[in-house]
């Protein structure tokens, strides 16, 4: 029988996987999972909170695979060697992998073109994604720009039915694979420790959390979507990071989903809009790959950011003063997480109200997200600043006293992460230096010293802003 490895990256889960499926219907498989700690990515970001994702995802493949008495090889170091020493060590015949965006997971050399210097078979998959990767194209066979019109494009396409968990039979074979806590990914702060009380990571996880939504949360996402402290979307996006589930087993038994309800319908509706935006900043990243580092509307090139670090330091600390941006970034800081709505708050304050550069912002993403993902998050950030091809319009500057008060009109989700605030009435809870004295003595808040000013007035920094932009409004 044929003897495949099986590469694994941002996929780590056996069920729909197709990479494995094809290998475990063609021969004995050696699964493989290849830590790059030449990448410079790596070496500058140990300890992220996606990281610490990785680290439990891994263990969680190593125990599902154990249940077929098949052991997962770990190696660390450059890709292209690791790959020829593990063909060489059990004699492959073939490598069988899944496309990865992740440029952290990409060997500088042309894999299958190395592998086919070496005689071996290579098959790659696409399987991150509801539909192959630059697959939706326009009239004119060019990728679209605009969501919309992409996703009134993609609705109509076909998602590939997910793929059971295969037979599996392994390469038996004694090679070296180091230890899951030797890739070091929970190193040098106890910060994450943290995380452990909020997520279970892990394919057994994704699913059991990918029920729990369907089941109890789903009907009320429409409606419940925009308020932080509703708990009404899925919280599944730091297992689709790592593949812990499959976007096409979501797909699908969402819309197997039972109920006519208009109100279910709407909800389903809404989510699978959701899971598009996400093959559409794939789409993006794939057609536009200065998508991560650079703005694609050039004209940005020449904005006049201000890189005040003691205002980035503020921003990330959770101390501006404005309630709902600070609830937003304690809540990363606390949880790896922020609500949707609230991601595009904070953003927008960075890159508007401060003026700070926006890969500043995404790279802080990058570092506490544990659903840091490369696609969603760069297309997040260029959307939010105005600078990328579908983007919201650079003068829609985010009011987060208006945001606050619309949604999170009793303050919850702003008590919940700045305590020093809860006692303040509903009225001031978003701008609590507009309270009377009084009013903050009873609350116990004293603005500049439990809790700061702001750090920008609104009003003057909208107009900076504006006034920013009008200096490149009209360049190429
Ligand atoms: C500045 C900024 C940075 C972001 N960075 C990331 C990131 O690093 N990783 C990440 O997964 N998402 C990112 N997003 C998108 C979005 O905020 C998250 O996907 C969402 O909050 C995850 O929570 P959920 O699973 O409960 O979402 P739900 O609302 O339940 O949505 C379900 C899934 O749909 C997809 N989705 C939803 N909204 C978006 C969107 N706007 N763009 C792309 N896909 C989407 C995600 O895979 C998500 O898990 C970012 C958004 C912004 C504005």
């Amino acid at each position: 029988m044929k003897k495949i490895i099986v590469w694994f990256r941002r996929d780590l889960r056996l069920h729909d996987h197709e990479a494995l499926f094809n290998a475990a219907e063609q021969g004995l498989i050696l699964p493989v999972f290849i830590w790059p700690n030449n990448s410079e990515r790596h070496e500058h970001t140990k300890s992220t909170a996606s990281n610490w994702w990785l680290h439990h995802s891994l263990l969680s493949l190593k125990q599902e695979l154990a249940k077929y008495d098949i052991p997962l090889i770990i190696r660390k170091g450059s890709i292209e060697s690791e790959l020829k020493k593990l063909i060489h060590e059990v004699k492959a015949d073939a490598v069988f992998y899944n496309e990865c965006a992740d440029p952290m997971f990409q060997p500088k050399a042309n894999i299958n073109e190395l592998l086919l210097s070496l005689n071996v078979e290579v098959a790659t998959f696409n399987d991150n994604l509801l539909y192959p990767s630059g697959h939706i194209l326009n009239k004119q066979h060019q990728p679209y720009k605009i969501f919309t019109s992409y996703w009134k494009r993609a609705i109509h396409e076909i998602v590939a039915l997910p793929l059971p968990v295969p037979k599996l039979k392994p390469i038996k074979c004694n090679i070296n694979s180091v230890m899951i806590k030797e890739l070091h990914l929970l190193t040098f702060t106890n910060w994450h420790h943290k995380f452990n009380d909020i997520w279970e990571p892990g394919e057994q996880n994704a699913i059991k959390r990918w029920h729990y939504f369907l089941e109890n949360i789903l009907e009320e996402y429409n409606h419940g979507r925009d308020y932080p402290s509703a708990s009404a979307t899925a919280r599944i996006s730091p297992y689709l990071a790592w593949g812990n589930i499959s976007i096409k087993a979501i797909w699908h038994s969402l819309y197997n989903n039972i109920g006519n309800e208009n109100r279910l319908n709407s909800s389903m509706d809404e989510f699978a809009r959701q899971l598009i935006w996400r093959d559409f900043a794939y789409d993006q990243l794939i057609h536009f790959p200065d998508l991560i580092k650079k703005p694609l509307r050039r004209n940005f090139d020449s904005f006049p950011w201000i890189d005040d670090e003691d205002a980035f330091q503020l921003w990330t600390r959770g101390k501006t003063g404005y309630p709902l941006v600070d609830a937003g970034m304690r809540e990363l800081w606390n949880t790896g997480y922020i609500h949707n709505r609230v991601r595009m708050i904070v953003a927008s304050f960075l890159v508007k109200h401060l003026l700070i550069p926006w890969t500043k912002g995404s790279n802080w993403l990058e570092n506490t997200l544990v659903d840091y993902d490369v696609a969603n998050n760069a297309l997040g950030w260029q959307w939010t600043t105005g600078c990328g091809i579908d983007a919201a319009p650079y003068f829609r500057i985010f009011n987060p006293i208006a945001q606050g008060q619309r949604f999170d009109p009793d303050g919850s989700y702003v008590r919940k992460w700045v305590p020093e605030l809860k006692n303040l009435p509903n009225k001031y809870i978003h701008c609590p230096w507009k309270a009377p004295n009084q009013i903050l003595a009873n609350a116990a808040v004293e603005l500049g010293k439990n809790y700061p000013f702001p750090i920008v007035d609104h009003n003057a920094a909208r107009k900076r802003a504006l006034d920013a932009y009008n200096q490149i409004k009209g360049k190429a």
